[in-house]
C-alpha cells in the first residue's frame, strides 16, 4: 500500500473561523477541545507526508438538504446574526448556547409551536449545551461540508480512488435537523449520499471515531442502500452520546440489518478497536457496498483527552490498511474528531498511509 499514491486532501482555510471558544459542560464554562489548530497541525502533517493539498468546491445550499432539514439549515446560517440582534453580545453572551429544550417528555403529545425568540430556538435545534454558534462559524461548517463534497466529487469522477476531506467542525453527530457533539451539519453523510445521487446503490459507512456517530446512524436508520457500522467506547459505560450506540440497534423496516455497533469497553486497545474494524469491513462487503465514507476520528488514541480508548498510532494505521488496503473500494475519508494536537496530524498521516507514520 505504501506503493500507492498519496491521497488527495481537500481542505479549506475557511475552517479556520469557527471559535466555539467555550464549552458548557455540567454547568460550567471550560476551554473546549475542537479548536482551529487542529486544521494547521493535520494539513502540516499531510503536506511533509506528500499528500496533495486541494481547496474545497462551494456547492449549492441544495447539497445540504439531501440529509439535512431546512429548518436546520436556515438556523445555522442565521441563529448568530439574530443572536447579535437580540442583544445578547452586548450582555457579555457572545456565543449562541441554549437553555432550553423542548423534549418530547416536556410536551406530552401537544403539539408545539416554533419559538419565537432566538434564545429559545436554539434548544430547539441544538440538544447540547457544548456546541456553540459564534461569527465565523456558519462561514467554517459550510466550508467543512463542501470539502467532503469536492472529495465525493474526486471519488466520483474517476480523479481519485481515494479522497481524504479535512473537514472542521466535525459533523457525525449531526442528525438530520438538530445538532450536538460540537458537530453541526453531517460531512459523512453529505458524502455518502453524494456517493449514492452519484449512482452506487449501496455505500457503506465506517465509522471509527471513538465515539458513536448518532447523527449519521440516525439519518440512515431506516434506508436499505446505506449500512452505517461504528467501533466506539460503550455508552452503557457513561460516554457520550449516552443514549444511544448500544449494539442492539440494527436499523429499522427497510434498514433492518444495515447497522452495526461495536462498542468497546473503557481502556480498550488496538486489538479490540482492530477486530471490530475487521468486522466491520466484512460487513461492507456482506452489504454488497461499491463505495465507502470512513468516519475517521482519531480520538480513540490513548493520548487523545476526550476518550478513555487507548489505540496506538500503530492501530491506526493498521485500521487504514483494512479499510482502504484490503477493502479497496472507492473510498471519501472523511475527519471527525481527534483532539491532541501534537499526535493528531500523525494518526492521520498513519490511518490514510495504511501504516505508522512519526
Ligand atoms: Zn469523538
Amino acid at each position: 500500500m505504501s506503493r500507492e499514491p498519496a491521497v488527495p486532501c481537500v481542505w479549506s482555510e475557511a475552517t479556520l473561523s469557527h471559535r466555539p471558544d467555550r464549552e458548557v459542560w455540567i454547568g460550567l464554562a471550560m476551554d473546549g477541545s475542537e479548536v482551529p489548530e487542529r486544521v494547521s497541525v493535520i494539513a502540516q502533517a499531510l503536506r511533509q507526508a506528500d499528500h496533495r493539498l486541494i481547496e474545497a468546491v462551494e456547492h449549492p445550499d441544495a447539497c445540504l438538504t439531501t440529509v439535512h432539514s431546512e429548518e436546520l439549515i436556515r438556523h445555522l446560517s442565521t441563529a448568530y446574526d439574530a443572536w447579535v440582534d437580540g442583544g445578547f453580545v452586548e450582555h457579555g453572551q457572545d456565543r449562541v448556547i441554549p437553555y432550553f429544550f423542548p423534549t418530547e417528555v416536556m410536551l406530552g403529545g401537544i403539539p408545539r409551536t416554533d419559538a419565537a425568540s432566538v434564545h429559545a430556538r436554539a434548544g430547539q435545534f441544538c440538544y447540547d449545551t457544548m456546541t456553540t454558534l459564534g461569527p465565523g462559524s456558519w462561514e467554517a461548517i459550510r466550508a467543512a461540508a463542501d470539502c467532503a463534497l469536492t472529495a465525493a466529487d474526486l471519488v466520483l469522477s474517476g480523479d481519485a480512488r481515494r479522497a481524504y476531506a479535512l473537514c472542521r467542525p466535525p459533523g457525525h453527530h449531526a442528525t438530520e435537523g438538530a445538532f450536538g457533539g460540537s458537530c453541526y451539519l453531517n460531512n459523512a453523510a453529505l458524502a455518502a449520499q453524494a456517493l449514492v445521487d452519484g449512482g452506487h446503490r449501496r455505500v457503506a459507512i465506517i465509522d471509527v471515531d471513538a465515539h458513536h456517530g448518532n447523527g449519521t446512524a440516525a439519518i440512515f436508520y431506516r434506508r436499505a442502500d446505506v449500512f452505517y457500522g461504528s467501533v466506539h467506547v460503550d455508552p452503557g459505560a457513561g460516554w457520550f452520546p449516552h443514549v444511544v450506540g448500544h449494539r442492539s440497534e440494527t436499523g429499522l423496516g427497510p434498514g433492518h440489518g444495515t447497522t452495526q455497533n461495536h462498542t468497546l469497553a473503557p481502556g480498550s486497545g488496538d486489538e479490540d478497536f482492530l477486530k471490530a474494524v475487521r468486522l466491520l469491513a466484512e460487513s461492507a462487503v456482506r452489504h454488497g457496498a461499491t463505495a465507502l465514507v470512513v468516519s475517521l476520528g482519531v480520538d480513540a488514541a490513548a493520548d487523545d483527552p476526550e476518550s478513555p480508548l487507548e489505540v496506538s498510532r500503530a492501530g491506526y494505521g493498521r485500521a487504514g490498511r483494512v479499510l482502504l488496503g484490503d477493502l479497496g473500494l472507492p473510498t471519501v475519508v472523511v475527519q471527525e474528531g481527534g483532539y491532541h494536537l501534537p499526535t493528531l496530524g500523525s494518526l492521520v498521516t498513519s490511518f490514510l498511509a495504511g501504516r505508522e507514520v512519526s
